[in-house]
């Protein structure tokens, strides 16, 4: 009988194989973020280390893990956090896992800075929160606004403060739970962002089992146009944002040229659609006239 295997490498080959033969996607990469996460490392360290011997506590741990994988969960949750714009942030199943994607959302509204971080009361909005990976990204990156994250998800908002605290304990974030109209003033917000749930109802039950299964559904699906969501944020920004506020929205690949119009049917003007590295449309941006 062949010797178990014992190094990084060999645990890796057997265990992405495993995966591989239940069809779970991403399994290779997914195995090699769970070791660097055993061996307490970065996952392009695990590279290095491909000889080194493991331990049968740290095995028996890979096998917990890699069953749960075989079943589906994303590795983000299993491993409970995932880096986003260079911050470690906490990730269960109280909210959507953060996307390399919306990563271009934060970027654009660093870039855009001069144009809407208009001194004293500058308030920017994040609306659907999740992690609050969106607006406290931005919080570090940008300082003097007054940040907002608002969700419709009690267990979103839990997260996004825990997520805050240990990010940026002394910025200025606040977090609420329900309709943005229960405490926000007309025509007060410079900056909204927003990475809705903007997939069609019917999509949603076809999506690969790790996001089908594992992450909430109300964060991902739209409605039965997918615009549905959009179209309520949208409306809530034309009347939340001050004259001359922005708007930057993550939007499906299959948005950019609906979105735009509900834009520009609300009194927004200047509405340009940037893509993603795929070459997908992938956010947009808009100011209100
Ligand atoms: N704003 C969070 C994110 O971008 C959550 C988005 C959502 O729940 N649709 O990951």
């Amino acid at each position: 009988m062949a010797d178990a295997p014992k190094t990084v490498g060999e645990i890796i080959d057997v265990s992405a194989s495993f995966l591989e033969n239940r069809s779970i996607p991403e399994a290779r990469p997914s195995c090699e973020l769970l070791m660097s996460r055993l061996l307490g490392c970065g996952r392009m360290d695990i590279l290095t280390k491909k000889d080194a011997s493991v331990s049968d506590k740290q095995i028996e741990a890979m096998r917990r893990g890699l069953k749960r994988l075989s079943q589906g969960e994303p590795v983000q949750y299993i491993i409970g956090s995932v880096d986003f714009m260079g911050l470690h942030f906490k990730t269960d199943k109280r909210a959507l896992i953060p996307r390399p994607e919306t990563e271009l959302l934060v970027e654009e509204a660093i870039r855009l800075k001069g144009a809407w971080n208009c001194g004293d009361n500058c308030i920017a909005l994040d609306i659907g929160t999740g992690s609050g990976c969106i607006i406290i990204s931005l919080a570090v990156s940008v300082q003097g606004p007054v940040y907002i994250g608002t969700d419709i998800s009690d267990d979103a908002v839990s997260l996004a403060k825990e997520n805050a605290a240990a990010i940026e304990p002394n910025s200025p974030i606040h977090f609420h739970t329900g309709m943005l109209e229960d405490f926000l003033e007309p025509q007060t917000i410079s900056l909204i962002v927003s990475n809705p749930p903007y997939i069609k109802s019917s999509i949603c039950d076809e999506l690969p089992i790790h996001i089908r299964e594992h992450e909430p559904r109300q964060a991902l699906d739209g409605g039965p146009k997918g615009t549905e969501i959009l179209e309520e944020i949208i409306q809530d920004a034309s009347m939340l944002l001050r004259p001359g506020g922005h708007i930057l929205l993550e939007i499906g690949n299959d948005q950019g040229e609906t979105v735009p119009e509900i834009l520009s049917g609300f009194g927004f003007e200047n509405v340009a659609v940037k893509k993603d590295y795929a070459g997908h449309d992938r956010i947009v941006h808009a100011i209100i006239g």
